[in-house]
This record gives C-alpha cells, structure tokens and sequence, in this order.
C-alpha cells in the first residue's frame, strides 16, 4: 500500500475498508481500534477533515495527517427535479465524469451510483456502452459518492422519517449508474464491505443492490465475498435476441447465467434476483416474448423490473407503448412473478435510474470535458 510522505501520495481515508484502515493505523504503529473511530467520523458523521476528529489526540491527528486525507468527490453539478429526484455529475478528472442520482421514497432514500467512467460492455441500447470505456473507479470513488449524497442531504436539512431518528439520508444503494460494477470487481467490492460495515454506513445487504449485466465468474466471486441483493439485466428470454442486445451474452449465455444465478441464491436462501428487462418497442416486449421469458426463468426465486427504454439520440430503438408493456407485465403476472414497471423519475433533469447519461443529448465525451473545463473554470 503507498503511504503517503511529505509531498508524496496522500491516501484517501474513503478509500479504505476496514481491514485497510487497520492496516493503516499498524503501520503507523497504532492500535487497530483507531481504524475504528477513523471508520464513525468519515462515514457516520461525515467528517472531511482529520483535524475534526477530536477523540484522536492532537499528536495522533498531526500524525495521521501527513498520510492520509478525506477527498470527496468534485461536483460538475447539482440539479434536483420537480419530483424531487436529485443528479450530482462528478468530475472524475482527464475529461472524465459520472453521475449519481438520488431517488427519495416515502419509506427509503435510494442513491443510484456509479461504478466506471464508461462502459465497455457495449450494450446495443445503453447509452453508457456507447461512450465507450474510460476507466475503472477507485473505492474511494465509488464510496465518496455515498459520502458525498449524505453529507449534502444533511447539509440542505432533508426531512424523513428515519433522519429525525438519527439514521443517515441514504437508506438504500443500488449500483446502477455508470459502468459494469463486475468487470471493476475489486474497488467495488471493497465499497461494498464500507458500504456494510456496522462501524461506516451499516446498511443490511438486502438494502445495497449491484445489477449486472451477466458476467458469470464475477457473479460466483460474488457470492463468497459479499451476497449483497442481485439484479440481472437480462432484455431477453432466448440466447440470438441477448447475443444482439447484450454482448456479453456470447461469453456467457442464458443457461450459464441463470445457474450462477441459482448457484448465487444457495447461499443467500431467503432472497430472490431481480431481472430487469428493458421495453423496445418490436423487439422484445411481444406477449410471446414474456411466455418464453416466463418459461425460461420458472425454476428461480425472482422478480422482474419492465424498464421503459429511454431514448437517446442516434439510438436505433423506441420505447415500446404503454399498453404493451402492461400486456406483457400481465403475462408475467399471471404466470405468478411479481413484477413492476419502473417510475421514471427526474424526468425534467434526465436522471432516470440506468440510463444515467442517457437521454445524451449531447453529451459525447467531448461534451462532458467542456463542461468539467467550464466548472473549474468557474470554481477558481
Ligand atoms: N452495467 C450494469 C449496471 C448499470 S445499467 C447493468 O447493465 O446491469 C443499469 C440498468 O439500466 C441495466 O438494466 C441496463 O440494461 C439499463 N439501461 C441501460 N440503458 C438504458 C436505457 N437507455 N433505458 C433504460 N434502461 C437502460
Ligand atoms: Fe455497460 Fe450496463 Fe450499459 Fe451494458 S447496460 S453497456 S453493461 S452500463
């Protein structure tokens, strides 16, 4: 691990689980405990400064200091919707930048985040595949973003029910923004022990939901690592339809899919998958469609979620019309899944869940580059 000296690489404290934090404080020549009180200030009271953190003396604090540091994320920009739904974009530097979103419900609030800068899955309807791959974000990244939701909830004085008790703004993660959270699987992974862990946020894991597009190893990794909730994007009930729709599918089709899928809910019995199925008008969403689905998946403990495509321009789909997407969630219902059709949410402020950098408009990379110029521009 690098360690930071005078002038050299500061750590970032959001960065580090809690075996890292220990290790830390060891090789500082500390009791493993401090990882602990480091762990309440970052991500309980969300601290952003190791001078704050009064229970360290004043010499521990110099000491840790020299090392390490709370680095949040650098805001692009915050709009909140009509409807409450909130997009931050994060400049993730070299041009580069993410988004995620918060959704607040009557009984949670969710955060949507992001787990790469891109994509390189290429999925024939994501908007995020087609900007390509920039890269991988760091756990501190990736955690920064809980951090930073929290911290500006609090800040702006959100009113819920579960905050006057004293619990955070953010009840609830899934990793649906940007990037294949698998094909990052060590930070992502790392996120998600802090995610968990009863000393940084101690969400439960059916409270934190990684949806991925299928890749099968990961999945199995996965489950020995950290069983958190389960969502597929699946988009297909036969392997030539998923080839097209989601490449991946050529690596690891449907039938190896669905049994790590089954392999996944061994090991976390009570629970069920989530598929999410994206509505495009001719081309998946017909009632056949839904009885082949409804057959290919009958033996897994699931759910679905109908996504209503949305568009972005130079896309070669439509969203299908409401009344398909009806018929084809009654076949599924009746053939005893329960299943939703998602809300589109922060309609006004393009940030519906999935599709985050979709509706691009604009926003090729050179456009979000300009935009990052101009914030910086802007803040000095
Ligand atoms: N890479 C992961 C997670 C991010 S995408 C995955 O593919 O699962 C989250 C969800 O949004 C996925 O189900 C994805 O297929 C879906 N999605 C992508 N582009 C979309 C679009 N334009 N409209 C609606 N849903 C979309
Ligand atoms: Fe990547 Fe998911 Fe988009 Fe596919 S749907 S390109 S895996 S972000």
């Amino acid at each position: 691990m690098p360690f930071g000296r005078p002038g050299g690489h500061v750590i970032n404290l959001l960065g580090l689980d809690a075996a890292g934090l220990a290790a830390l404080f060891a090789n500082l020549g500390e009791k493993p405990f401090r990882g602990k009180q480091v762990s309440h200030w970052v991500h309980q009271r969300l601290v952003g400064d190791v001078e704050a953190m009064t229970d360290l003396s004043r010499a521990l604090r110099a000491k840790l200091a020299a090392v390490a540091a709370v680095r949040g994320p650098v805001v692009v920009s915050d709009t909140t919707a009509a409807d409450g739904t909130r997009k931050w974009l994060l400049d993730v530097g070299a041009g580069n930048a993410v988004e995620m979103v918060y959704i607040p419900e009557d009984d949670r609030g969710t955060l949507c985040i992001s787990s790469q800068a891109g994509c390189a899955l290429d999925c024939a309807f994501c908007s995020t595949g087609k900007q390509g791959f920039s890269r991988n974000l760091t756990t501190a990244e990736i955690v920064g973003q809980l951090w930073h939701a929290n911290r500006a909830l609090l800040a702006d004085g959100i009113s819920a029910p579960w905050v006057d008790q004293g619990r955070a703004p953010i009840t609830n993660v899934v990793l649906m923004g940007m990037g294949e959270p698998l094909a990052n699987y060590d930070s992502v992974v790392s996120a998600l022990g802090t995610f968990l862990d009863d000393n940084a946020y101690g969400l439960s894991r059916r409270r934190v939901t990684l949806s991925t597009s299928g890749l099968v190893p990961a999945i199995d990794r996965l489950r020995e690592a950290c069983p958190v909730a389960l969502a597929i994007s699946l988009h297909a009930g036969n392997d030539p339809l998923r080839d097209r729709l989601v490449p991946i599918n050529r690596k690891y089709p449907l039938a190896q899919l669905l049994a790590a899928c089954l392999r996944y809910l061994d090991r976390a019995p009570r629970d069920f998958v989530t598929f999410e199925y994206v509505m495009l008008d001719g081309v998946n969403d017909t009632t056949d469609h839904a009885h082949e689905l409804a057959a290919l998946v009958r033996d897994i403990p699931c759910k679905f979620n109908l996504i209503p495509w949305n568009p972005f321009p130079g896309a070669a789909f439509r969203t299908s019309p409401r009344a398909r997407i009806l018929a084809f969630q009654k076949v599924l219902m009746d053939r005893g899944f329960v299943t939703t059709v998602r809300k589109t949410r922060g309609d006004d402020i393009d940030a519906a869940c999935g599709q985050l950098a979709g509706r691009v408009q604009d926003r090729t990379k050179r456009h979000i580059r300009m935009r990052v110029a101009a914030a910086a521009t802007t803040a000095h």
